[in-house]
């Protein structure tokens, strides 16, 4: 590998500022070959404008220039965040007297080099510098790299014990209503309780059973996508029957939320999808709906323009901040406190993996407060067959 590469195969870029054109084709020639990207500049004014934009590893500023000199340049060059501990060589013709030197050592100089150039010298006090850039850009790349797997560790964490929590939430009303059958059964009573007292205990139980058996697929969801094995099987299907397939299976959390739903649903729309997995693209956002805007109105509808057909989820709970409109749909986030409200952060995640191998999109129009409107688009002739992400 060439010297002048950095880790992320960029080249290192070293500044040369001297007023001369001629001298800064010896500098250029003097460091050809070496893989450093050479920025050429006739004035201390550019040598600092070009500063502010960009990193350099070393910069070779020429003392004697007119308007601004070598010293001043380099003084204003420690001024520039970007640039403060920036190594400057400066380029001289004269020998310097202990107190020339003591001036450039002062305004931030690091080392001399003098003119005639010896391009030996040049090229190996600039491969020292470069030598000690490359380890600082390593440095800050394995720091970046600790921050983010501290993050994904603590993420993690946050997860398994939102998860566990998750999981023994649904259980612990399923065991009361099973020990409540047996002491029914153990005392006799169960031959005199209606069926409808039954039917109604028996519902309880089986959404329990339906809310943990959600959090499982999630989660095989989740790990099916990493592995890049979550696909479709697109079938013509029409918009109007996923909705209302939905609301049937969600009867019992429906009526138990205390929310009305109101359908405006145009049933015309059909397109070649994944029935199923449309299924539970509304399912998610039904719940949450159900979840953040308990016993207000929710309203589901149906639109299409030329290409696509939209449905539109749209409650008046508790509104989502701008900034966290498009995080929402990342794995693992939400942006509600866990105290308040329970959630893996999948549902929406899992939904935009689901719409967008259909070709389709996903986003949400809300805020704090006010609601939310959860948007969904899917193409009205999707190339039909089966897709599959790729991580
Ligand atoms: P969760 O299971 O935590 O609800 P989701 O992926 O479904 O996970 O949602 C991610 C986050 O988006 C939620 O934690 C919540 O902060 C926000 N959110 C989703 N739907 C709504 C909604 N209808 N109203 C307000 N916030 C919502």
């Amino acid at each position: 590998m060439l010297e002048g590469i950095l880790p992320g195969a960029e080249p290192v870029k070293i500044l040369c500022v001297d007023d001369q054109e001629a001298n800064l084709t010896s500098l250029e020639a003097a460091l050809d070959g070496t893989g450093y990207k050479i920025i050429c500049v006739r004035s201390g004014a550019e040598a600092l404008a070009h500063l502010q934009e960009e990193e350099f590893a070393v910069i070779l500023l020429d003392v004697q220039m007119p308007i601004m000199d070598g010293f001043q340049t380099a003084r204003m060059i420690r001024k520039i965040e970007r640039s403060r501990t920036t190594p400057v060589i400066f380029l001289t013709a004269n020998y310097p007297s202990e107190h020339y030197a003591l001036q450039g050592y002062e305004a931030g100089a690091v080392d001399y080099i003098f003119k005639p150039l010896n391009i030996d010298v040049l090229r190996a006090k600039v491969a020292v510098f470069v030598d000690l850039f490359k380890t600082k850009v390593d440095i800050k790349l394995l720091r970046k790299a600790e921050a983010e797997l501290r993050k994904a560790v603590q993420i993690r964490d946050e997860f398994l014990s939102i998860a566990s929590h998750e999981l023994k939430t649904p259980i612990t009303p399923l065991q009361l209503q099973m020990q409540g059958f047996m002491r029914m059964i153990e005392t006799g009573r169960l031959e005199t309780t209606s069926v409808e007292k039954l039917k109604y205990m028996l519902e309880i139980s089986s959404s329990q059973v339906t809310r943990l058996s959600r959090f499982i697929d999630q989660l095989l969801d989740v790990s099916r996508l990493n592995e890049g094995r979550l696909s479709i099987q697109c079938e013509q299907a029409r918009l109007s029957d996923i909705i209302r397939s939905v609301l049937e299976q969600l009867q019992h959390e429906i009526e138990s939320s205390d929310c009305s739903v109101q359908l405006r649903l145009d049933d015309s729309i059909a397109g070649k999808w994944d029935r199923l997995r449309i299924e539970q693209v509304v399912v998610n956002l039904l719940t949450n709906a159900m979840k953040y805007a308990a016993g207000r109105p929710i309203q589901i509808s149906t639109m299409h323009t030329d290409d696509n057909a939209v449905m539109m989820v749209r409650d008046q709970g508790i509104g989502i901040a701008k900034a966290d409109h498009e995080r929402i749909f990342g794995c693992y986030e939400r942006a509600v406190p866990v105290a308040n409200y329970g959630g893996l952060g999948l549902g929406l995640y899992i939904s935009r993996q689901i719409v967008e191998l259909h070709q389709g999109r996903i986003w949400v129009e809300s805020e704090p407060g006010k609601g939310a409107c959860f948007f969904v688009e899917l193409p009205l002739s999707s190339k039909s067959g089966s897709f599959i992400i790729l991580p």
